[in-house]
Protein backbone atom coordinates (compact mmCIF):
# COMPACT_ATOMS: atom_id res chain seq x y z
CA UNK A 1 0.00 0.00 0.00
CA UNK A 2 1.36 3.20 -0.97
CA UNK A 3 0.43 6.76 1.29
CA UNK A 4 0.85 10.16 -0.31
CA UNK A 5 2.26 12.20 2.41
CA UNK A 6 3.40 16.53 2.27
CA UNK A 7 6.89 16.98 3.44
CA UNK A 8 7.63 20.78 3.75
CA UNK A 9 11.16 22.44 2.71
CA UNK A 10 12.16 25.74 3.04
CA UNK A 11 12.85 28.14 -0.04
CA UNK A 12 15.68 31.07 -0.72
CA UNK A 13 14.17 32.56 -3.62
CA UNK A 14 16.56 35.39 -5.06
CA UNK A 15 14.55 38.73 -4.96
CA UNK A 16 13.59 38.24 -9.09
CA UNK A 17 12.12 35.02 -7.92
CA UNK A 18 10.65 35.96 -5.29
CA UNK A 19 8.51 38.49 -6.79
CA UNK A 20 7.70 35.79 -9.64
CA UNK A 21 6.39 33.57 -6.38
CA UNK A 22 4.16 36.47 -5.53
CA UNK A 23 2.75 37.20 -8.72
CA UNK A 24 2.23 33.53 -9.46
CA UNK A 25 0.42 33.15 -6.47
CA UNK A 26 -1.63 36.47 -6.90
CA UNK A 27 -2.18 34.76 -10.03
CA UNK A 28 -3.87 31.48 -9.10
CA UNK A 29 -5.52 33.57 -6.73
CA UNK A 30 -7.18 34.88 -9.58
CA UNK A 31 -8.12 31.91 -11.57
CA UNK A 32 -9.57 31.04 -8.42
CA UNK A 33 -12.11 33.45 -8.04
CA UNK A 34 -12.90 33.96 -11.43
CA UNK A 35 -13.94 30.42 -11.24
CA UNK A 36 -15.78 30.45 -8.38
CA UNK A 37 -17.67 33.59 -9.85
CA UNK A 38 -18.99 31.87 -12.70
CA UNK A 39 -19.66 28.54 -10.52
CA UNK A 40 -21.88 30.60 -8.34
CA UNK A 41 -23.50 32.63 -11.25
CA UNK A 42 -24.55 29.48 -13.04
CA UNK A 43 -25.21 27.65 -9.70
CA UNK A 44 -28.07 30.65 -9.21
CA UNK A 45 -29.45 30.62 -12.79
CA UNK A 46 -29.81 26.54 -13.33
CA UNK A 47 -28.25 25.01 -10.27
CA UNK A 48 -25.11 23.67 -12.28
CA UNK A 49 -21.60 23.50 -11.42
CA UNK A 50 -18.55 23.73 -13.80
CA UNK A 51 -16.66 20.12 -13.67
CA UNK A 52 -12.69 20.48 -14.20
CA UNK A 53 -12.82 19.79 -17.42
CA UNK A 54 -15.72 22.07 -18.31
CA UNK A 55 -13.51 24.40 -15.95
CA UNK A 56 -9.74 23.91 -17.86
CA UNK A 57 -11.44 24.64 -21.39
CA UNK A 58 -12.39 28.04 -19.86
CA UNK A 59 -9.61 28.81 -18.58
CA UNK A 60 -7.94 28.03 -22.38
CA UNK A 61 -10.72 30.15 -24.13
CA UNK A 62 -10.40 32.73 -22.25
CA UNK A 63 -6.15 33.01 -22.13
CA UNK A 64 -6.50 34.52 -25.99
CA UNK A 65 -8.86 37.51 -24.86
CA UNK A 66 -6.06 40.21 -23.96
CA UNK A 67 -8.10 41.16 -20.48
CA UNK A 68 -6.73 37.79 -19.32
CA UNK A 69 -3.23 37.78 -20.42
CA UNK A 70 -2.64 37.49 -16.77
CA UNK A 71 -2.81 33.95 -16.92
CA UNK A 72 -0.96 33.51 -20.26
CA UNK A 73 2.15 34.21 -18.18
CA UNK A 74 0.94 31.56 -15.69
CA UNK A 75 2.24 27.97 -15.68
CA UNK A 76 -0.59 26.31 -17.36
CA UNK A 77 -0.65 22.64 -15.46
CA UNK A 78 -0.80 25.21 -12.31
CA UNK A 79 -4.04 26.44 -13.26
CA UNK A 80 -5.27 23.12 -14.42
CA UNK A 81 -4.52 22.36 -10.52
CA UNK A 82 -6.56 25.20 -9.34
CA UNK A 83 -9.74 24.20 -11.03
CA UNK A 84 -8.99 20.62 -9.62
CA UNK A 85 -8.97 22.19 -5.82
CA UNK A 86 -12.03 24.03 -7.14
CA UNK A 87 -13.89 21.20 -8.28
CA UNK A 88 -12.89 19.17 -4.99
CA UNK A 89 -13.92 22.42 -2.53
CA UNK A 90 -17.44 22.34 -4.53
CA UNK A 91 -17.87 18.78 -4.57
CA UNK A 92 -17.19 18.55 -0.88
CA UNK A 93 -20.04 20.70 -0.20
CA UNK A 94 -22.83 18.40 -1.36
CA UNK A 95 -21.23 14.73 0.06
CA UNK A 96 -19.35 15.59 2.99
CA UNK A 97 -22.45 17.93 4.20
CA UNK A 98 -22.58 20.34 7.11
CA UNK A 99 -19.79 20.42 8.23
CA UNK A 100 -17.97 21.34 4.55
CA UNK A 101 -18.66 25.03 3.77
CA UNK A 102 -19.47 26.56 0.25
CA UNK A 103 -15.78 27.91 -0.91
CA UNK A 104 -15.26 31.38 -0.36
CA UNK A 105 -13.44 33.95 -2.64
CA UNK A 106 -9.93 34.58 -1.67
CA UNK A 107 -8.91 38.09 -0.30
CA UNK A 108 -6.32 39.73 -1.37
CA UNK A 109 -2.76 40.82 0.21
CA UNK A 110 -3.86 45.01 -0.04
CA UNK A 111 -6.98 44.17 1.78
CA UNK A 112 -5.72 41.40 3.99
CA UNK A 113 -2.04 43.31 4.83
CA UNK A 114 -1.04 40.46 5.14
CA UNK A 115 0.78 37.92 2.10
CA UNK A 116 -0.74 34.68 2.28
CA UNK A 117 -1.02 33.23 -1.40
CA UNK A 118 0.04 29.98 -2.16
CA UNK A 119 0.24 28.21 -5.79
CA UNK A 120 0.92 24.21 -6.57
CA UNK A 121 2.56 23.05 -9.21
CA UNK A 122 2.56 20.07 -10.66
CA UNK A 123 5.23 17.61 -12.16
CA UNK A 124 4.23 16.36 -15.22
CA UNK A 125 6.75 14.44 -17.29
CA UNK A 126 9.73 14.88 -14.61
CA UNK A 127 9.67 18.96 -15.36
CA UNK A 128 10.21 19.36 -11.33
CA UNK A 129 13.73 18.50 -10.18
CA UNK A 130 16.00 18.64 -7.54
CA UNK A 131 19.44 19.43 -8.57
CA UNK A 132 22.65 21.13 -6.57
CA UNK A 133 20.38 22.83 -3.78
CA UNK A 134 17.56 24.09 -5.86
CA UNK A 135 14.37 23.35 -6.95
CA UNK A 136 13.16 23.89 -10.71
CA UNK A 137 10.00 25.16 -10.95
CA UNK A 138 8.17 25.74 -14.05
CA UNK A 139 8.41 29.19 -15.25
CA UNK A 140 10.25 30.43 -12.11
CA UNK A 141 13.69 28.84 -12.15
CA UNK A 142 15.93 27.23 -10.28
CA UNK A 143 14.71 28.24 -6.37
CA UNK A 144 17.70 27.48 -3.52
CA UNK A 145 15.94 24.77 -1.27
CA UNK A 146 16.88 23.86 2.07
CA UNK A 147 17.16 19.86 1.51
CA UNK A 148 16.83 18.83 5.56
CA UNK A 149 15.66 15.23 4.32
CA UNK A 150 16.16 13.50 1.63
CA UNK A 151 13.08 12.73 -0.86
CA UNK A 152 11.07 9.61 0.15
CA UNK A 153 9.69 9.04 -3.61
CA UNK A 154 9.29 10.46 -7.26
CA UNK A 155 7.77 14.68 -6.73
CA UNK A 156 4.10 14.46 -7.66
CA UNK A 157 3.21 18.45 -6.70
CA UNK A 158 4.74 20.81 -5.45
CA UNK A 159 2.79 23.97 -3.36
CA UNK A 160 4.85 27.39 -3.01
CA UNK A 161 3.59 29.36 0.05
CA UNK A 162 4.53 32.13 1.96
CA UNK A 163 4.17 31.83 5.38
CA UNK A 164 4.81 33.84 8.83
CA UNK A 165 7.66 35.65 6.76
CA UNK A 166 9.17 32.54 5.14
CA UNK A 167 9.44 31.13 1.77
CA UNK A 168 8.96 27.53 2.32
CA UNK A 169 7.40 24.66 -0.08
CA UNK A 170 5.63 21.30 0.52
CA UNK A 171 6.18 18.29 -1.56
CA UNK A 172 3.68 15.49 -2.18
CA UNK A 173 5.43 11.97 -2.65
CA UNK A 174 4.03 8.80 -2.56
CA UNK A 175 5.70 6.53 0.21
CA UNK A 176 5.45 2.59 0.34
CA UNK A 177 4.08 1.49 3.94
CA UNK A 178 5.31 -1.38 5.82
CA UNK A 179 3.53 -4.85 5.68
CA UNK A 180 1.09 -5.11 7.90
CA UNK A 181 2.22 -6.69 10.76
CA UNK A 182 0.22 -10.52 12.12
CA UNK A 183 1.34 -10.68 15.26
CA UNK A 184 0.26 -7.59 17.30
CA UNK A 185 1.87 -7.44 20.45
CA UNK A 186 0.61 -4.40 22.83
CA UNK A 187 -2.66 -2.42 22.99
CA UNK A 188 -2.32 1.10 24.59
CA UNK A 189 -4.93 3.65 25.15
CA UNK A 190 -4.16 7.18 25.36
CA UNK A 191 -6.06 9.69 27.38
CA UNK A 192 -5.66 13.42 26.44
CA UNK A 193 -6.67 15.50 29.56
CA UNK A 194 -7.90 19.09 29.81
CA UNK A 195 -4.67 20.16 31.07
CA UNK A 196 -2.98 18.62 27.50
CA UNK A 197 -0.97 16.03 29.12
CA UNK A 198 -0.43 12.76 27.29
CA UNK A 199 -1.57 9.47 29.38
CA UNK A 200 -1.04 5.46 27.88
CA UNK A 201 -2.41 2.75 29.55
CA UNK A 202 1.03 1.16 30.15
CA UNK A 203 2.14 4.49 31.94
CA UNK A 204 3.25 6.44 29.32
CA UNK A 205 3.20 10.25 30.64
CA UNK A 206 3.98 13.75 28.54
CA UNK A 207 3.24 16.67 29.92
CA UNK A 208 2.19 20.11 27.84
CA UNK A 209 5.71 21.16 26.98
CA UNK A 210 7.46 24.21 28.85
CA UNK A 211 8.38 26.19 25.84
CA UNK A 212 4.78 26.42 24.14
CA UNK A 213 3.81 28.06 27.70
CA UNK A 214 6.96 30.49 27.81
CA UNK A 215 6.02 31.21 23.76
CA UNK A 216 2.56 31.76 24.93
CA UNK A 217 3.07 34.09 27.35
CA UNK A 218 5.55 36.29 25.39
CA UNK A 219 2.41 36.30 22.76
CA UNK A 220 0.16 37.55 24.72
CA UNK A 221 2.78 40.64 26.37
CA UNK A 222 3.39 41.19 22.34
CA UNK A 223 -0.68 41.42 22.10
CA UNK A 224 -0.94 43.76 24.45
CA UNK A 225 1.60 46.06 23.37
CA UNK A 226 -0.12 46.02 19.94
CA UNK A 227 -2.92 47.11 21.57
CA UNK A 228 -1.25 49.88 23.16
CA UNK A 229 0.08 51.39 19.65
CA UNK A 230 -1.52 53.66 17.21
CA UNK A 231 -2.69 51.21 14.31
CA UNK A 232 -1.30 51.47 11.33
CA UNK A 233 1.91 53.82 12.69
CA UNK A 234 5.60 52.16 12.57
CA UNK A 235 5.90 51.06 16.15
CA UNK A 236 2.25 48.77 15.44
CA UNK A 237 4.20 47.62 12.15
CA UNK A 238 7.23 46.53 13.93
CA UNK A 239 4.83 44.39 17.07
CA UNK A 240 2.60 43.05 14.24
CA UNK A 241 5.93 41.30 12.40
CA UNK A 242 7.17 40.00 15.78
CA UNK A 243 3.87 38.62 16.57
CA UNK A 244 3.37 37.14 13.07
CA UNK A 245 6.88 35.69 13.50
CA UNK A 246 6.48 34.68 17.43
CA UNK A 247 2.97 32.85 15.48
CA UNK A 248 5.67 30.86 13.09
CA UNK A 249 7.79 29.60 15.73
CA UNK A 250 5.15 28.29 17.65
CA UNK A 251 3.38 26.62 15.33
CA UNK A 252 7.08 25.03 14.43
CA UNK A 253 7.32 24.07 18.20
CA UNK A 254 4.20 22.60 18.11
CA UNK A 255 4.49 20.66 14.99
CA UNK A 256 8.20 19.38 16.35
CA UNK A 257 6.70 18.41 19.59
CA UNK A 258 3.41 16.62 17.99
CA UNK A 259 6.10 14.98 15.60
CA UNK A 260 8.40 13.36 18.39
CA UNK A 261 5.59 12.26 20.42
CA UNK A 262 3.41 10.59 17.73
CA UNK A 263 6.87 8.95 16.58
CA UNK A 264 7.94 7.60 19.96
CA UNK A 265 4.26 5.99 20.96
CA UNK A 266 4.26 4.57 16.86
CA UNK A 267 7.50 2.87 18.08
CA UNK A 268 6.68 1.66 21.51
CA UNK A 269 3.44 0.53 20.73
CA UNK A 270 1.68 -2.09 18.17
CA UNK A 271 -1.83 -1.00 18.80
CA UNK A 272 -3.04 2.87 19.19
CA UNK A 273 -6.34 3.70 20.72
CA UNK A 274 -7.49 7.19 20.99
CA UNK A 275 -10.53 9.50 21.96
CA UNK A 276 -12.94 10.76 19.03
CA UNK A 277 -10.83 14.16 19.69
CA UNK A 278 -13.38 16.50 17.95
CA UNK A 279 -16.41 16.02 20.11
CA UNK A 280 -14.18 15.59 23.05
CA UNK A 281 -12.93 18.66 22.17
CA UNK A 282 -16.19 20.09 22.04
CA UNK A 283 -17.78 18.73 24.90
CA UNK A 284 -14.93 19.24 28.09
CA UNK A 285 -12.28 21.15 26.89
CA UNK A 286 -12.50 25.31 27.19
CA UNK A 287 -11.81 27.54 23.87
CA UNK A 288 -7.76 27.75 24.19
CA UNK A 289 -7.95 23.65 23.98
CA UNK A 290 -9.39 24.42 19.70
CA UNK A 291 -7.10 27.22 19.32
CA UNK A 292 -4.04 25.01 20.51
CA UNK A 293 -5.18 21.81 19.70
CA UNK A 294 -1.41 20.01 20.15
CA UNK A 295 -3.54 16.65 21.08
CA UNK A 296 -5.88 16.19 17.66
CA UNK A 297 -2.25 16.68 15.81
CA UNK A 298 -0.61 13.83 18.09
CA UNK A 299 -3.43 11.79 16.64
CA UNK A 300 -3.40 12.92 13.15
CA UNK A 301 0.31 12.37 13.52
CA UNK A 302 0.25 9.06 15.28
CA UNK A 303 -2.50 7.73 12.76
CA UNK A 304 -0.44 8.07 9.52
CA UNK A 305 2.61 7.12 11.39
CA UNK A 306 1.44 3.44 12.35
CA UNK A 307 -0.06 3.20 9.02
CA UNK A 308 3.40 3.86 8.03
CA UNK A 309 4.95 1.05 9.82
CA UNK A 310 2.21 -1.63 9.65
CA UNK A 311 0.84 -1.29 12.96
CA UNK A 312 -2.93 -0.21 14.12
CA UNK A 313 -4.55 2.72 14.87
CA UNK A 314 -8.19 2.85 16.14
CA UNK A 315 -10.35 5.81 17.19
CA UNK A 316 -13.19 4.68 19.78
CA UNK A 317 -16.33 5.58 19.37
CA UNK A 318 -18.14 9.07 19.85
CA UNK A 319 -19.83 8.29 22.99
CA UNK A 320 -17.71 5.65 24.99
CA UNK A 321 -17.62 7.20 27.79
CA UNK A 322 -13.68 6.96 29.38
CA UNK A 323 -13.31 9.28 32.52
CA UNK A 324 -14.35 8.40 35.66
CA UNK A 325 -14.25 4.51 34.62
CA UNK A 326 -12.71 2.34 37.28
CA UNK A 327 -10.28 0.35 35.43
CA UNK A 328 -10.49 -2.77 37.74
CA UNK A 329 -14.16 -3.35 37.87
CA UNK A 330 -15.90 -0.90 35.60
CA UNK A 331 -17.61 0.96 37.77
CA UNK A 332 -18.85 4.91 36.35
CA UNK A 333 -18.29 7.88 38.60
CA UNK A 334 -19.23 11.58 38.19
CA UNK A 335 -15.68 13.62 38.05
CA UNK A 336 -15.09 17.57 38.22
CA UNK A 337 -12.40 18.52 36.39
CA UNK A 338 -10.72 18.77 39.69
CA UNK A 339 -10.89 15.47 40.88
CA UNK A 340 -7.23 14.17 39.36
CA UNK A 341 -7.36 10.70 41.50
CA UNK A 342 -10.48 8.81 42.70
CA UNK A 343 -11.56 5.71 44.99
CA UNK A 344 -13.98 3.75 43.26
CA UNK A 345 -17.28 3.27 45.30
CA UNK A 346 -17.54 -0.52 44.21
CA UNK A 347 -14.55 -2.14 44.17
CA UNK A 348 -12.22 0.60 46.32
CA UNK A 349 -9.22 0.84 44.65
CA UNK A 350 -7.64 4.21 44.54
CA UNK A 351 -6.44 5.47 41.11
CA UNK A 352 -5.53 8.29 39.35
CA UNK A 353 -8.46 9.74 36.77
CA UNK A 354 -6.43 9.87 33.27
CA UNK A 355 -4.66 6.40 33.79
CA UNK A 356 -7.88 4.85 34.84
CA UNK A 357 -9.53 6.69 31.57
CA UNK A 358 -6.85 5.55 29.30
CA UNK A 359 -7.41 1.74 30.24
CA UNK A 360 -10.98 2.47 29.72
CA UNK A 361 -9.86 3.46 26.62
CA UNK A 362 -7.29 0.70 26.03
CA UNK A 363 -10.10 -1.82 27.02
CA UNK A 364 -13.12 -0.40 24.52
CA UNK A 365 -10.38 -0.13 21.57
CA UNK A 366 -9.51 -3.96 22.33
CA UNK A 367 -13.04 -4.80 22.59
CA UNK A 368 -13.84 -2.86 19.28
CA UNK A 369 -11.22 -4.60 17.32
CA UNK A 370 -12.24 -7.81 18.16
CA UNK A 371 -15.67 -7.24 18.04
CA UNK A 372 -15.03 -6.02 13.94
CA UNK A 373 -13.17 -8.82 13.33
CA UNK A 374 -10.25 -6.55 12.83
CA UNK A 375 -7.99 -8.89 14.87
CA UNK A 376 -8.25 -11.69 17.41
CA UNK A 377 -6.48 -12.81 21.14
CA UNK A 378 -4.11 -15.32 20.58
CA UNK A 379 -2.58 -17.31 23.68
CA UNK A 380 1.51 -15.67 24.31
CA UNK A 381 4.56 -17.59 23.11
CA UNK A 382 6.86 -18.79 25.88
CA UNK A 383 9.04 -15.94 24.63
CA UNK A 384 6.30 -13.65 25.03
CA UNK A 385 5.45 -14.67 28.96
CA UNK A 386 8.01 -13.10 30.00
CA UNK A 387 6.60 -10.19 29.93
CA UNK A 388 3.90 -9.82 32.54
CA UNK A 389 0.18 -9.51 31.24
CA UNK A 390 1.44 -9.22 27.96
CA UNK A 391 -1.33 -9.51 25.35
CA UNK A 392 -0.62 -10.91 22.15
CA UNK A 393 -3.06 -9.91 18.63
CA UNK A 394 -3.33 -11.66 16.05
CA UNK A 395 -4.10 -9.26 12.63
CA UNK A 396 -7.39 -11.51 11.21
CA UNK A 397 -7.82 -12.57 7.81
CA UNK A 398 -10.95 -10.41 6.95
CA UNK A 399 -8.64 -6.83 8.16
CA UNK A 400 -6.20 -8.06 5.05
CA UNK A 401 -8.90 -7.05 2.30
CA UNK A 402 -9.97 -9.19 -0.21
CA UNK A 403 -11.05 -12.37 1.79
CA UNK A 404 -13.68 -9.56 3.47
CA UNK A 405 -15.10 -8.48 0.35
CA UNK A 406 -15.31 -12.36 -1.16
CA UNK A 407 -17.43 -13.29 2.24
CA UNK A 408 -19.86 -10.02 1.88
ZN1 LIG B 1 -13.75 -0.49 40.82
Amino acid sequence: MKKTLRYNYRLNPTPEQEAKLVEFGATARGIWNLLLSENMRRYEHDKTFLFYKDMASLLKDIKTFEEFNWIKAFDSAAAQQVARDLELALKNVFTKGRLQRFPKHKISYKKKKRHNDSFRAVNNSHCIRIENGAISIPKVGKIPIILHRKLASKIKTVTIQYHHGKWGCSITQEVECKTAKQVLKTITGFDINSKQTVVGSDGFVVDNPKFLKQSKTKLNQLQRQLARRTKGSNRWQKTKQRINKLHGKISRQRLDFAHKISRQITNENDILVFEDLNVKGMQKFNGSMVADNVMGLITQLSKYKTELEGKLYHEIGRFEKSTGVCSECGQHHVLTLNDRNFTCTACETNQSRDLSAAKSIAKTGELDLIAAGIVARVPPTSQQKSAIKTKVFELSKFAVGTEKKEAA
